[in-house]
Order: C-alpha cells, then sequence, then structure tokens
C-alpha cells in the first residue's frame, strides 16, 4: 500500500520512538473525531488542544532539535525520512495543524544554520517546553523581493541595537517563543537575523491577516530592544540562511499536499462508490473511472517522486547539491499536481464537496494554498529552469543513491552553505533510468524526450525568450516532467511497485507532456521551427481496455471503504 491509511499504516519502516509518534498523533486525531475537526475549522478555533498534546509527547522537541542540542531525550533528532510521515499525517488531517509544524521549521531554520550558541541552547528549552516558532521574512509590500525588505536594525553602540518596522504574513507569530526575524543594518545596510519575541512590550501583533484557524500575523517592531545575543547571523550568513531555511521548507509543502490528497480521495471514493444513480454506481460512470484512475495515479507519483528526493536531500553535500533541483520540485509540481487531484475528485463528488462536515470542504480550499508557499510557482520556475542545461547537456558522474532511511541527524540542512553557483550544479544522466526500463508508454515518454532535446539543439530559446517567464513556463513544466519521471522510475527499480502502476503513471505523463507542448506551440513568440518541434512532442499514450480495466480493480476500486476518520 504506498497510500497513507493511518488506521492501517504499522509504521514498520520507523523505529519505536518514531513509530511511536506517528501512532499517538494518530490517535489524538482519531479519537478527537470528524465532527470536532470541522466544528473547529469552520468556527476557526485556535488548535490549544492539539499544541497541549504536542508539548506533552515533546513531539516538536524531538523530532527537530537537532541530536547535539537535545536535552536529555536519546531520540531527538533533525530526521527527513520520519519528518515525511509526520508532514503527511498533520496534511492528512488538517493543513492548518500541519502550517503550525511548517512555519515552527522555517523559524528553526536561521537558529540551528547560526553560530549563536547560547540562542540555540535556549531553542532547545523551549522546544522541550512545548513551544511554537516563526519565520518573520515577508513582508507587506514586498513579496517575493527579499531584496528590498524594510524591517531595520540600527546599531546604538556596545553590542545594542534598535529594531524598527513591519512583518506580514508569519505563521505562529501571536504565540512563538522566538520570531526570527529578517531586517537590514540601516547603517551598513547588511542583512541580519535576529530573534524577536511576542511578549515584548515593543512587539506590536496588530492583526491576523487570514480568516482561518492558524494565526498568520501582520507584527511590528517598535524601537525594540536588540543586542549581540539575540542576532543569529549577519551578511551573506543572514541572505543564506534565509534561502537555506526555504530550502527545507520547500520539501515540507508537497508532503502537506499528498496528506490533503490521500483523505480526500479515501472520502471521494467512498462517496462515489456508494451513490447510486439510474440503477447504477457512480464509479460504474467510465469517465468516473477514468477521474479517478487519473487522480490514483497522480497522488502516487507525488509521493513517489517525494519519497526519492528525500533520498537525495539527505545525502545531499557541498559537492552534491542536486537536492536544490528536486526539492523546488517537491515544492511546485507536487502541489500543482495536488491541486488537479482535488479538482478531479470534485469533479466526480460534485455537490457533496460543498457540504460543512466533510474533509473535502477544507481540501478544496487549502489545496490551493501550498503553491502559493515557500516562493510562488512561478518564482520556483524560475530557479529550476537554471537546471536545464546540465541536466541535459552535460551529466556529472555520481555514485547511486540508496534509499536514506537510516536515523541520522541531517546536519547538512543547517549546514547548506553558499547559494550561489547553481548554473554549476551537475545531475547524473537521466537516460540510465529512462534506458533501464522498456514498457509502452515509458517507450513513448522516451520519443517526447527526445523531441523535446531536438527543440533544444535546433531550435534554441533566443536571448528575448530565454528572459521572458511567459515562454519559459511551459518549456520548464517539459524539463520538470523529465526529471519527475526519471525519479519515479529510480523508485520502481528500488522497490518495484509494479509495472502496471508505472504504465499508468506515465500515461498521464504522456498527456501532460503535449499539453505543454501545445501549449508553448500557441505562445505568441514561438518560432516556426519550435512549433514544428512542438508538435512533435505531442503524443498519445498506448491504449488498452483490457490492462486499464485491471488497474482499476486492482488498485483503484480498492480504495472502496478503505478508510473513513472516526464520526
Ligand atoms: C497563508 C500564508 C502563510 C504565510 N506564512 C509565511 C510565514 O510564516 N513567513 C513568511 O515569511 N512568509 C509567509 N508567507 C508569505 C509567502 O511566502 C508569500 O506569499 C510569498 O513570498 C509570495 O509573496 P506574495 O504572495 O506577496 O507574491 P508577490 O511576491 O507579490 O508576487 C506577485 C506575482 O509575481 C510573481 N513573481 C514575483 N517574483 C518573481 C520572480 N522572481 N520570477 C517570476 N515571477 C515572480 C509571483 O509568482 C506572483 O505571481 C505566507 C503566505 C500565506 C498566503
Amino acid at each position: 500500500m504506498i497510500l497513507l491509511n493511518p488506521k492501517q499504516e504499522a509504521f514498520n519502516h520507523l523505529d519505536e520512538k518514531s513509530r511511536e509518534i506517528m501512532k499517538k498523533t494518530i490517535n489524538h486525531f482519531e479519537s478527537r473525531g470528524k465532527k470536532k475537526l470541522k466544528e473547529d475549522y469552520n468556527e476557526r478555533v485556535w488548535y490549544e488542544d492539539l499544541l497541549e498534546f504536542l508539548k506533552e509527547k515533546k513531539i516538536f522537541s524531538t523530532l527537530l532539535t537537532p541530536s547535539k542540542y537535545s536535552i536529555d531525550n536519546p531520540d531527538a533528532r533533525w530526521d527527513t525520512f520520519r519528518n515525511c510521515d509526520f508532514n503527511e499525517i498533520l496534511g492528512f488531517y488538517n493543513l492548518s495543524y500541519w502550517y503550525t509544524w511548517q512555519v515552527s521549521i522555517l523559524g528553526l531554520g536561521p537558529i540551528w544554520m547560526s553560530k549563536n550558541e547560547e540562542i540555540k541552547n535556549k531553542t532547545a528549552e523551549f522546544l522541550d517546553n512545548g513551544d511554537i516558532f516563526a519565520f518573520g521574512l515577508s513582508e507587506k509590500t514586498h513579496g517575493a523581493d527579499l531584496y528590498s525588505s524594510d524591517m531595520s536594525i540600527t546599531p546604538l553602540g556596545d553590542g545594542k541595537y534598535v529594531a524598527d518596522g513591519g512583518k506580514y504574513y508569519i505563521g505562529n507569530a501571536n504565540q512563538a517563543a522566538f520570531v526570527s526575524t529578517f531586517a537590514k543594518n540601516s547603517e551598513t545596510d547588511e542583512y541580519v537575523f535576529f530573534v524577536a519575541e511576542p511578549g515584548h512590550e515593543n512587539y506590536d501583533l496588530v492583526q491576523n491577516v487570514v480568516n482561518w484557524e492558524s494565526y498568520v500575523a501582520e507584527y511590528a517592531l517598535n524601537g525594540y530592544p536588540v543586542t549581540d545575543r539575540e542576532i543569529l547571523s549577519s551578511g551573506e550568513e543572514a541572505w543564506d540562511s534565509a534561502l537555506n531555511t526555504i530550502n527545507v521548507g520547500k520539501f515540507n509543502i508537497g508532503w502537506a499536499s499528498i496528506g490533503i490528497c490521500t483523505h480526500a480521495l479515501y472520502e471521494g471514493f467512498n462517496h462515489a462508490a456508494n451513490r447510486n444513480l439510474y440503477g447504477k454506481y457512480v464509479t460504474d460512470f467510465p469517465h468516473i473511472k477514468q477521474m479517478f484512475v487519473d487522480a490514483y495515479a497522480r497522488l502516487v507519483a507525488m509521493k513517489l517522486f517525494s519519497q526519492r528526493a528525500s533520498d537525495y536531500f539527505r545525502s545531499a553535500s557541498q559537492d552534491d547539491r542536486r537536492y536544490l533541483l528536486y526539492n523546488p520540485m517537491v515544492k511546485m509540481k507536487v502541489p500543482t499536481q495536488g491541486e488537479v487531484v482535488i479538482d478531479l475528485i470534485w469533479n466526480v463528488i460534485a455537490a457533496k464537496g460543498f457540504e460543512k462536515d466533510t474533509y473535502f470542504h477544507m481540501a478544496a480550499i487549502d489545496i490551493r494554498a501550498l503553491p502559493k508557499l515557500e516562493g510562488t510557482v512561478h518564482v520556483n520556475m524560475a530557479l529550476i529552469i537554471k537546471f536545464m542545461s546540465n541536466y541535459f547537456f552535460n551529466p556529472g558522474e555520481f555514485e547511486s543513491v540508496s534509499k536514506q532511511d537510516s536515523s541520522n541527524c541531517d546536519e547538512f540542512l543547517f549546514n547548506q552553505g553558499p547559494t550561489k553557483g547553481l548554473g554549476k550544479i551537475q545531475f547524473h544522466d537521466y537516460n540510465i533510468a529512462y534506458n533501464s526500463i522498456d514498457t509502452p508508454n515509458v517507450n513513448i515518454f522516451k520519443e517526447q524526450i527526445g523531441a523535446l532535446k531536438e527543440l533544444l539543439i535546433h531550435a534554441t530559446p533566443d536571448k528575448d525568450q530565454a528572459k521572458n517567464m511567459d515562454f519559459l513556463l511551459f518549456l520548464g513544466e517539459m524539463f520538470t516532467l523529465v526529471a519527475y519521471g526519471q525519479l519515479i522510475i529510480e523508485k520502481q527499480n528500488m522497490e518495484d511497485f509494479g509495472t502496471d502502476l508505472l504504465e499508468q503513471i506515465f500515461d498521464f505523463m504522456i498527456r501532460d507532456f503535449s499539453k505543454y507542448s501545445l501549449n508553448l506551440y500557441s505562445k505568441a513568440d514561438t518560432t516556426a521551427k519550435q512549433m514544428e518541434y512542438c508538435l512533435k512532442i505531442v503524443k498519445k499514450p498506448v491504449t488498452d481496455k483490457d490492462s486499464f480495466n485491471q488497474f482499476w480493480d486492482n488498485h483503484v476500486y480498492k480504495l472502496k471503504d478503505l478508510y473513513e476518520m472516526n464520526a
């Protein structure tokens, strides 16, 4: 079973303590039940009881304290392998629960990356005490443009400063123990990260800018006193820790999306498979079967890709920065696929998706948030495109990366180094994966990759096109598909989840490749030669009704009544 089923999952892939954390968390949500979940969601009740549960079981302190800083807790470590499970569980039950964890992770990033040992030890104490954290990067008027940050910190001499300015969209900033705040030194113009505390009288919690269970704050620092002891990093180190923290946060976004889609799929499938119209079950209609097969294949692909990306993240080093392509894909590709999955389910369950008692009602809203967090889709695509040339035309030699499921502390995450030099990063040859598989749909997909490469070689985008994000977007989508498929094949070669599933995944991948190519074809400034290659990319997956029906019986219809949240 690839998809999470909280009522059946034994978490045997984890050690005993981690297994206990996952099971107790599931038990917490299941024993509260769906009625309470939805009441609190609909009434936007702050999740005090969840925070109490997390504190009592010391969950954040176990999962988010690097071993070196742990306070008498032999199980404390930052372990991306088990954190993926926790991400998925929180998303499965409620995105706002996931969000309080996510922004704590972001808030902890600049702290664990800093050289300020006093604050790090204090942070470990706060975690041990059950506290949450916040990441104050965004500002109201600047959005993605971090260079323009206005929050300032002015030196007063003797290691003292005063901070002034506002931050916007900052989760947990109502109750965090520390709010890692990004600013500029008003005298040197250098970037700086320091910690602020919401309880201070010069910390003004202006408002919650969203109408949600979570608190996404606007806060202002008015003559807020800071000393060297609260400074986390300055200059390039501060800038790098902002971006390197987001690299960590990006990875969680895809997992939240997987959790949401999985719960929504169980709920939607149960509804459709038990609903009888004109003497037939809804799941008997051929178009409904197609939608569910697509939703299932896309969701499984989201998870397989993200699992494999976790291997590259955990094994990364200064010499192997391939994660800088795969993480933005977990951030961008996976949650946009999540939106497609939710749309497919919604088209099946129709009016049911509006009902206040359903999980789906919140999934339909919350799934839209994920592509917009930790940089928008466009910002991440702009990043991904930087890797395209080396990926296709200048592969490097790497030892193959095995499944990274050890109980190690992922120290590299807090020691990622300078964020420059992206264009120089090399990847292993994607042909190794693709040439290892000889099945009909994968072979068609290989032809599409060949045609895309021909386009890049013989009808290379000119200077203006290379600067035009509108043009590059669809090229980037096609490149992303190639790397997505590559990691899924690697996962198949490691775990053999079945050729029928792989073929069904490549069925939608071929259709998506064709769609993106047609989009590129239709752009205003695509040349005649480029249009020719675009048409070569357009292909149709193999049609085999028997295989489709077998897939439906063996994989998709098995979802019926498999999981239902406790009332
Ligand atoms: C619910 C929620 C919670 C959040 N929590 C936090 C938090 O805890 N801490 C925090 O610091 N921030 C947080 N954020 C802020 C979030 O990271 C920002 O939304 C994000 O940085 C994008 O900024 P923006 O939405 O203002 O879009 P803008 O930056 O205003 O972008 C506008 C448009 O321009 C495009 N664009 C911008 N720059 C580029 C580029 N270089 N290349 C191509 N296209 C570009 C964007 O894609 C977008 O379509 C949160 C946001 C939300 C909605």
